[in-house]
């Protein structure tokens, strides 16, 4: 996908600091990091949100949640961490290629989400 942000990080067009990486998925950290810990972690290949994957995909979403704790860790989360995957416009997704926040740091994230 030519425009799309996440498949120039991915080709090595737009740089990112590599945080963990195999033929499949990248994970790099996030631009505007909202916790101490914020890494993306990306499929190398264009799929446009968690909607448009399918059966098809699940080797490759069960890996992306496999290296979380990895990640996570590596990064200075080892005792917990919060996975969060924004799907479309309800989801609040603003870059339209599938990605994982994994957010985390020393201290307790907090309720998931704020009461309406
Ligand atoms: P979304 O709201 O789509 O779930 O999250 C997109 C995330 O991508 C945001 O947290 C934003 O800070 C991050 N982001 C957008 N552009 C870039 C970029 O060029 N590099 C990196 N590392 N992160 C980006
Ligand atoms: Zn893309």
């Amino acid at each position: 996908m030519e425009d799309c942000i996440f498949c120039k990080i991915a080709a090595g067009d737009i740089p990112a600091t590599r945080v963990y990486e195999d033929e499949y998925i990248l994970a790099f950290p996030d631009i505007q990091p909202q916790r101490p810990v914020h890494i993306l972690v990306i499929p190398k290949r264009h799929i446009p949100s968690l909607a448009h994957a399918g059966p098809g995909d699940q080797a490759l979403l069960g890996r992306m949640l496999a290296v979380a704790h990895r990640i996570a860790a590596d990064q200075g989360s080892p005792d917990g961490f919060r996975v969060i995957v924004n799907t479309g416009e309800i989801g609040g997704q603003e870059v339209m290629h599938l990605h994982m926040h994994i957010v985390g740091g020393q201290d307790p994230i907090g309720p998931m989400l704020k009461h309406q």
